[in-house]
């Protein structure tokens, strides 16, 4: 196993009642000015909204409300004037990863005089911003992105077609994670957000690293979990005990700790990061179309081979000796899987039934993901168009 550091400074807050006992001085303790962040009309259908404003009725709080689904560069524009208007102290963020990723880049760009978007786009090239931050408390309210307590944004900007992933210096100081938010979800988008934890579990376990068995472990027992739950959570929407396997999943998938000797970069959330930013879909529905795809093409490489028999067997508690038999059965039970949940499997069905857009985002997705040099197996811009077609029809093998 390689060296490695890992520190994630993170205070969780998981459960029930944490946030009418705790919220008030989990966010005075940074000062009295707040930038309450939130999406669209979610917190205020659930209550949230009204339970949150009575806990914080003593402090100054400014809002931005109405963040975007796959959130815009027009937000976090929005999010910096406001915060540097007020002088915020702290930010609060109510929402899902679309609410918490605008609310990182936010937190630095209160410290930047220009284009909030320079912050995206050169967070981890020379041009690295060194700014101070302000700091976030954030109540999760789905459960799929592991925002909660990494170090990743995801920002979207539709003027020039791009959605970029960037890197924030500062995990969340404090995370609320109460299952109990996460009843309201509704069906499509409970399938949406376990399809991408099951990706980003997915994406980290297909690492060259072969010695560390810790990781690869850790994330099997993850994908169990997630395989278990999510269709119990679809059923019963109210079940406690699936809300919660799946929110602790979640940031457990993302937190940094199953990936801290990994070799390898990621390569389905680039070119899910294209569809997105050409097409506005769903994060998780075009993973779960993606993924299937990826995976049939990478077993080309015989190499591969043995981790995803080891996959077959011990995620989806398949038997045989034939390890590409095997690899093919644990492609066929994925896409079995995000079907079940109701996820869409195609692209057409998300609304990209012609191919016109494939080869200019086949090259910025392979550029975005260094996919040329990083991935876990290799891809060309002509490699990716294949992966695109091959996810117009519903064919597997
Ligand atoms: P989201 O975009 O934050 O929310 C999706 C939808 O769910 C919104 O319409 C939202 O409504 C609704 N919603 C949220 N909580 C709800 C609740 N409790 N009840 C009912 N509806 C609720 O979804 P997400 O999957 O969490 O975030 C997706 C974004 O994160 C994408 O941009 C993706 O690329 C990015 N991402 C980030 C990371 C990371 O590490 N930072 C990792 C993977 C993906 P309202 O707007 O009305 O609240
Ligand atoms: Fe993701």
């Amino acid at each position: 196993m390689r060296d490695f550091s890992f520190k994630n400074a993170t205070d969780i807050r998981f459960g029930k009642d944490h946030i009418d006992a705790e919220l008030h001085d989990a966010v005075a303790q940074f000062g009295n000015n707040v930038l309450f962040i939130y999406g669209g009309h979610s917190i205020q259908k659930s209550g949230l909204y009204d339970r949150v404003k009575g806990l914080l009725n003593d402090l100054n709080v400014v809002e931005l409300g109405g963040v975007e689904p796959n959130p815009k560069i027009s937000s976090v524009r929005d999010g910096q004037k406001l915060a540097q208007d007020n002088n915020v102290d702290v930010i609060l963020a109510v929402g899902g990863g679309s609410v918490i990723d605008a609310a990182k880049v936010i937190s630095s760009a209160k410290f930047y005089n220009g284009d909030a978007w320079d912050l995206v786009v050169n967070a981890n090239g020379a041009d690295s911003y060194k700014l101070d931050e302000v700091p976030i408390v954030d109540i999760l309210t789905l459960s799929a992105t592991g925002t909660e307590m990494n170090h990743n944004a995801v920002i979207s900007n539709p003027e020039i077609n791009e959605k970029i992933g960037t890197r924030v210096p500062e995990t969340p100081a404090i995370s609320f994670l109460d299952p109990e938010l996460t009843e309201t979800v509704p069906a499509r988008q409970t399938a949406a957000g376990s399809i991408d934890i099951m990706s980003h579990l997915t994406e980290q376990y297909f690492d060259r690293d072969d010695a560390n068995d810790v990781s690869k472990g850790m994330i099997e027992g993850l994908m169990r979990t997630v395989i278990k739950w999510a269709p119990v959570a679809i059923k019963n929407p109210s079940n406690y005990d699936a809300r919660a396997n799946l929110m602790w999943s979640s940031t457990m998938a993302l937190n940094g700790i199953v990936s801290v000797a990994n070799v390898t970069g990621w390569t389905v959330h680039p070119l899910e990061h294209e569809l997105s930013a050409y097409y506005d879909i769903t994060h998780g529905i075009g993973l779960g179309i993606l993924t299937p795809r990826w995976m049939k093409q990478v077993i080309e490489d015989e190499t591969t081979l043995p981790l995803f028999a080891r996959l077959a067997r011990i995620v989806w508690h398949l038997t045989g000796d034939d390890d590409l038999t095997l690899a093919k059965q644990a492609i066929q039970k994925t896409y079995e899987w995000n079907a079940s949940l109701g996820a869409e499997m195609t692209l057409p069905e998300v609304g990209i039934s012609d191919d016109s857009k494939f080869d200019v985002m086949a090259k910025a997705g392979v550029e975005e993901g260094q996919l040329e040099t990083a991935g876990y197996i290799k891809l060309t811009p002509a490699d990716v168009v294949a992966i695109y077609q091959d996810s117009m029809t519903p064919e597997m093998f």
